[in-house]
């Protein structure tokens, strides 16, 4: 049975059976479902030399009837005592990934404890996969041995061309034993003097033929034909106006000299380029990577999701020839036909979100993260990697430097630099020495005291949005929820509207007339009566973007707004048009959710308005200070990017934290100072490593009770690694109920286990984890180096 196979590189044979063992050629196969592997299975003769690691193959498994599909990752002659299932078929002629990158999903595996051909499975776009957008063609050439005989009759084949091959119906002799009819010596010979194989309906359209003769010629074989895969469509891109680069700054230069040093000595190094929001640090990444193209290498620049709308693509299109740009809107064949391209090294810089970390690029370069705390940079589903440590192991792999760019740096990233394990780069100053905005707090506090407002807009702010506007100015408001209310409560009993499904409160979309749940999309009528107790004025409040924009408009009647949230934004290109239209002036207030926080660069953009710095502050996630320093930065970042001289105004209820104080003085190395050391007191990242395993399933107890024993286990098993010091070293919390105990129908329980040793954490999890009987109710994931806490 298949399940018993073992696997090629994990068991040596016995020496004192060696004698019994015959040699063979064997294939070891990973799966992207249970049972993953991985399994030996012999390599038939006829496949010898055909198959390669990276290749998917069919095999049989089990008792199974249905054959499985599953992906080689090593072949090799090894010792047999018992025969092994033979592999029944290759599912791909070339392999999918290179050797490089199967290292890389191998790395992964055992960095995130998930098994490899489900990796393999992620990594790998279904579009290159399922080969969108290609079809297989057959294309037909004269067999090698007739080749000559057919040449030297080509005299004849003219005349009788001339004559018109219709009206004859004597045969033609190729030799005593071929004889042919003349239509079928004439689609011979053209297919002779085509400078390449032809398919058979251009073989037809060429010898002015039917099927018939070609049919007939394939059949006595004097044609072959060869199988070929070829792209159905070509995509054309319209090539960006070039345009030259600029003129470095003396700081810009520094940095640039620090990629181009281990790039020149082909030697792998991480650079933490910490430059504050608008110091050029886009100019410095081209600028390396026009040196990399220089080499011949090609290079990988990985931004956020958000952050790659037309001007970020232009920016790369206009200096660079061959871009290929991944977002998330192309479909299968657009991405493997870019896929394609990189593989075969016809594009020189690869910009996309994070799954750009995995291009093909055949002579890599340097791979840059522009953004480097960005959380979209890991990913949510299995194999949940972050891109920045999958950069960092393929950079090492290739010896290439890697860069990664932050106004705000993740504080994992930051101190890897204080402890020069990164080198770190700072660029202090914006391009042409243009001023920081001025950030004045706004204590929320008293404006409610003094009821000096009632709105989501204080007294302050409204002052300040009239000034701008006044002089000419655009004015960006965040505002981190979505909705119009996003409480709703009844005033006499307490009860909180919530959803039946994750139990957490309802948001009012006034638009729609619904209540929405953000994290499940269920969909309810707002109620007038409290649904527990009848009472007729439950309570609608709380303030979403929805509602901000109703007051907006209320507020400055004759001034165009915009506003921009994951309900507004959802049709492609709608983000882009948006930007489009607040870049050509005929918007003055933006007002939207993080989705404008980032990245954008506009000139006129004067004031910014924090509408609540707290949304993220409270949060019981150890990452909330970070969270929130990070956002605030970076939006105040978005103004007095013009001549014009930028101001923020950040409203709060918590004036005084550290996370809101340091973000108002453009103060990183403040807020990190105060930050690293209490997450070294509580041994968090980056002092530690952070393993969260969810348990979630129907019935609560039996979630519970599963999510206990593997707790057991874990406790068992770390407590021997460390005798003594368990308690010191490795750290289990829980299990408890996860903040959102309650998502989709599913009951949530989590642990979260810490250790100064990552890698010993990660050996007792897996064998572990491998130990846990599988459970029909209760399903587990587990997710290393988590940033979702909930
Ligand atoms: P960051 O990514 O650090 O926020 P950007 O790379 O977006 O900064 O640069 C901010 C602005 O400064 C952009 O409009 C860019 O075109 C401009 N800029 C960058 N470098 C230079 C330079 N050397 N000379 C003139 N303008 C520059
Ligand atoms: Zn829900």
């Amino acid at each position: 049975m298949a399940d018993r196979q073992s696997s090629l590189f994990d068991t040596a044979p016995d020496p004192w059976e060696l004698d019994s063992a015959e040699e063979k050629l064997v294939a070891e196969i990973v799966f992207a479902e249970t049972p993953h592997g991985p399994y030996d299975y012999s390599v038939p003769t006829s496949m010898a030399g055909k198959l390669r690691p990276g290749q998917r193959v069919q095999v049989s498994f089990g008792q199974q009837r249905e054959p499985r599909t599953g992906y080689c990752t090593a072949v090799g002659v090894k010792e047999l005592r018992r025969p092994l299932k033979p592999i029944k078929a290759l599912v791909d002629v070339e392999p999918l990934l290179a050797d490089g990158m199967l290292k890389l999903t191998r790395w992964m595996a055992d960095h995130y404890l998930c098994p490899w051909g489900q990796v393999l499975q992620g990594v790998i776009p279904s579009g290159v996969r399922g080969q969108a957008g290609t079809r297989e063609m057959t294309f037909l050439a004269v067999a090698k041995e007739v080749l000559p005989l057919v040449k030297a009759l080509a005299p004849l084949a003219e005349k009788l061309a001339l004559e018109g091959a219709d009206k004859s119906t004597k045969k033609v002799s190729l030799s005593p034993e071929i004889e042919l009819p003349p239509k079928q010596f004439i689609a011979l010979q053209v297919l002779a003097n085509s400078p390449r194989p032809l398919t058979a309906p251009e073989l037809c359209r060429a010898a002015r033929c039917t099927m018939n003769p070609v049919n007939e010629l394939r059949r006595k074989r004097l044609i072959e034909g060869t199988v070929q895969r070829i792209q159905n469509t070509e995509i054309d891109e319209v090539p960006a106006a070039r345009e030259s680069h600029l003129h470095l700054q003396p700081d810009q230069e520094k940095a640039l000299d620090s990629i181009l040093q281990p790039l020149k000595e082909r030697r792998h190094e991480t650079i933490l380029l910490y430059g504050i929001t608008g110091s050029g640090k886009t100019e410095v990444y081209i600028r390396a990577i026009d040196e990399v193209i220089g080499y011949g290498r090609q290079a990988i620049v990985l931004v956020p999701e958000i952050s790659l709308t037309p001007q970020t693509r232009e920016r790369f299109r206009s200096r660079f020839e061959q871009v290929a740009v991944l977002h998330s809107h192309l479909s299968d064949s657009e991405r493997h036909w870019h896929w394609q391209r990189i593989a075969r090294g016809e594009v020189q810089v690869v910009v996309g979100a994070r799954s750009a970390v995995f291009a093909p690029t055949p002579h890599l370069g340097l791979i840059v993260i522009d953004e480097e705390h960005d959380p979209s940079f890991k990913q949510g589903e299995t194999p949940r990697y972050h891109a920045r440590d999958v950069a960092l192991a393929r950079a090492k792999q290739e010896s290439v430097p890697l860069v990664l760019g932050s106004a705000t740096p993740a504080l994992e990233t930051w101190q890897r630099g204080l402890t020069e394990e990164f080198r770190l780069v700072e660029m202090p100053r914006r391009v042409s020495d243009r001023p920081l905005p001025i950030v004045d707090i706004v204590d929320l506090r008293h404006e409610f005291r003094e009821r000096v407002s009632t709105g989501a807009i204080g007294r302050q702010l409204t002052q300040g949005m009239k000034e701008a506007l006044a002089a000419g100015g655009q004015v960006i408001l965040l505002l981190n929820r979505r909705g119009y209310s996003t409480n709703i409560q009844c005033p006499a009993c307490g009860f909180v509207v919530r959803c039946p499904h994750c139990d957490l409160p309802l948001t009012h979309h006034r638009e729609e007339e619904k209540l929405r749940c953000h994290y499940c999309d269920f969909l309810d009528t707002p109620p007038t009566n409290c649904p527990e107790c009848r009472f007729d004025g439950i309570r609608y409040s709380g303030f979403g973007t929805e509602k901000l924009e109703a007051e907006l408009r209320a507020k400055f009647r004759d001034v165009p707004l915009l506003r921009m949230d994951s309900d507004t934004m959802q049709k492609p290109g709608s983000h882009e048009a948006a930007l489009a239209k607040f870049r050509a002036g005929e918007v003055k207030i933006l007002l939207g959710t993080q989705m404008i926080a980032k990245g954008l660069d506009f000139p006129n953009v004067t004031l910014v308005g924090v509408i609540n710095a707290d949304t993220a502050l409270h949060f019981t996630d150890f990452r909330a200070a970070e969270r929130t320093f990070q956002l605030v930065t970076q939006v105040a970042g978005r103004t007095g990017r013009g001549d014009k001289l930028g101001r923020v105004l950040v409203q709060t209820f918590s004036p005084d934290h550290i996370a809101i104080t340091s973000a108002a003085r453009h103060d990183y190395r403040q807020f990190a100072f105060f930050e690293l050391p209490a997450r070294k007191d509580f041994q968090y990242p980056p002092y530690a490593t952070l393993v969260r395993l969810i348990f979630r399933g129907e019935r609560e107890q039996l979630v519970q009770q599963y999510a206990e024993l593997a707790a057991g286990r874990l406790r068992e098993a770390l407590g021997k690694t460390l005798p003594g010091k368990a308690s010191l070293e490795h750290r289990i919390l829980g299990p408890a109920p996860c903040p959102f105990a309650k998502l989709r129908g599913k009951f949530r329980f989590h642990l979260l286990a810490t250790s100064p040793d990552g890698a010993a954490l990660r050996q007792e999890f897996k064998q572990v984890l491998d130990a846990l009987t599988p459970s029909d109710e209760v399903q587990w994931v587990v997710d290393v180096d988590p940033l979702d806490l909930l």
